[in-house]
């Protein structure tokens, strides 16, 4: 695959077995042109795709939930105006996350596990036949077992399909048994209902190691039996295992070659991409908000993060903040609609307490104009994302970063017992926390003390506090349907 700034035309199919595949399984890269835009867009739609995975599946969500929601987003964000280029981007998406996600031990773990998460659900949505023909691509050759086979078992198998609540309905029947695989010990399977066939085949006890510990396989005299309809673990074992050593061979290549190739094109835009923020930059504040200074304590205490909270009250308290912390607030204001006379009065209010008046002119009024673009290179400059603060590293005084990563347990608990969070909620926040799951921690934070959702997770504060005044908006309004006004 290169990276071009031309126009670049292909197209893909799976092909066989009577219906053309959507879903590639990605054994190499192919020959194909990518737009230097298209090579970073594309890239960011994906990954949209996989963060949103990956919190489903810290969220803990159940199988069907999580079928729903992977076949959505990928519906949502994985379009394109051609429809002929869907596949194309599907294809150039997947082999520039592999450049991206191949760097290290930690990043090649998280990508394996998102993109089999979304190959299976994926694989799931296809029809048999595509299905079949995608098996026939990972080399899973299968060939039906005769009725004579299938009678000398069926008592057995009628058992584990009750046993696990998958009963065999139809003896109109049809068996696949891999002939190829003369092994010593099978794995096996057993039935399935689908269109009224029921599908059954014998493979290799390790290609499905997800349905042996789950005890949900026939196994007699060293031979095991797989239905059709769980030729998914079968699969998804294929699947992981190329991915996995694609992944390695990638990161080598990168380190001894492609690193240094393209260390002025594509190198600085594979290496930001796995630590990109994703959405909107909320470096103005929405439209119609204003934040004015005489509500600012009481909007402090119901809609800031506990990450703006806790700066916000060492302010009031030390009427003083470091440089970190004095970014992160006033970035954060500012785009919560704090106009910059507002700004330079709050924080003057605060720091002439401790410093005084004159010396908060010389000294720091500056930053907070060159926040305001007002300054310097006049860059209208953006609040911090989540993934920004989280990976800051505050020092001793400081008072910046991210509280559920940056807090000691106890304080955290102290901090999340002043926002209103119960006990129950707590422990979930916790477990998170423990998992280092900190923006999902935010998120039960937001949804405990706002008694309501957030299915979007939170990605940034000033999203989290946009969200938060939303709620209390139309709270509002249906408590006093004729004038409802913006609570900022
Ligand atoms: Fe702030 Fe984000 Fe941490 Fe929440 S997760 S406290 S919004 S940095």
């Amino acid at each position: 695959m290169e990276a071009v700034r031309s126009q670049r035309k292909s197209s893909f199919s799976n092909g066989g077995g009577g219906g053309v595949s959507t879903l590639p399984i990605y054994r190499s890269a192919p020959p194909l042109e990518v737009r230097l835009e298209d090579f970073e867009l594309y890239a960011v739609d994906r990954l949209r795709v996989l963060k949103r995975i990956s919190d489903g599946l810290s969220r803990g969500k159940k199988p069907d939930e999580m079928e729903k929601l992977v076949l959505d987003l990928w519906k949502t964000n994985m379009r394109h105006e051609h429809s002929s280029e869907v596949v194309n981007k599907d294809i150039i998406s997947h082999f520039v996350l592999r450049l991206v996600y191949c760097r290290t031990e930690e990043l090649r773990k998280w990508f394996l596990s998102m993109e089999t998460t979304l190959f299976r659900y994926r694989f799931r949505d296809e029809s048999p036949e595509i299905q079949r023909a995608l098996m026939a691509e990972f080399d899973l050759q299968y060939k039906a077992v005769s009725n004579a086979e299938y009678e000398s078992v069926k008592d057995k198998l009628n058992q584990v399909a009750r046993a696990i609540g998958q009963p065999i309905t139809s003896t109109d029947t049809i068996f696949y048994k891999n002939l190829h695989r003369i092994w010593s010990i099978y794995i096996g399977c057993f039935g399935y209902s689908y269109d009224q066939e029921i599908w059954i085949d014998w493979v290799p006890f390790e290609e499905v190691p997800e349905l042996v510990a789950g005890r949900r396989v026939l196994i007699q005299k060293g031979n095991a039996y797989i239905a059709m309809n769980q030729v998914v673990s079968l699969v998804i074992t294929q699947f992981r295992s190329l991915l996995s050593k694609a992944l390695v061979l990638t990161n080598r290549k990168w380190t001894s070659m492609i690193r240094e190739q393209e260390k002025d094109r594509l190198t600085p835009i594979v290496e930001a991409l796995s630590t990109s923020y994703l959405g909107p930059d909320y470096s103005q504040p929405r439209e119609h908000a204003e934040l004015s200074l005489k509500d600012i304590d009481q909007i402090a205490k119901s809609s800031f993060p506990l990450c703006m909270r806790h700066l916000f009250d060492k302010l009031r308290e030390d009427h003083h903040l470091k440089h970190g912390g004095r970014m992160q607030l006033g970035l954060f204001l500012k785009g919560v609609g704090l106009k910059l006379d507002d700004a330079l009065a709050f924080w003057r209010a605060e720091f002439s307490q401790k410093v005084g008046a004159e010396r908060f002119d010389k000294e720091y009024a500056y930053g907070i104009r060159h926040n305001y673009g007002k300054e310097g290179k006049r860059t209208d400059y953006t609040p911090y994302s989540c993934q920004k603060i989280i990976s800051a590293a505050p020092g001793v005084g400081d008072h910046h970063g991210c509280p559920y990563r940056h807090f000691s347990e106890e304080n955290l608990r102290a901090a999340l017992t002043r926002m209103g969070v119960g006990n129950r909620a707590m422990e979930d926040v916790m477990d998170k926390v423990r998992n280092r799951h900190y923006q999902l921690a935010c998120t039960l934070t937001f949804e405990a003390v706002h008694n309501s959702t957030c299915d979007a997770g939170v990605n940034h504060p000033n999203q989290y506090f946009n969200d938060s005044q939303k709620i209390f908006e139309s709270k509002k309004s249906s408590s006093n349907p004729k004038g409802a006004a913006a609570s900022t």
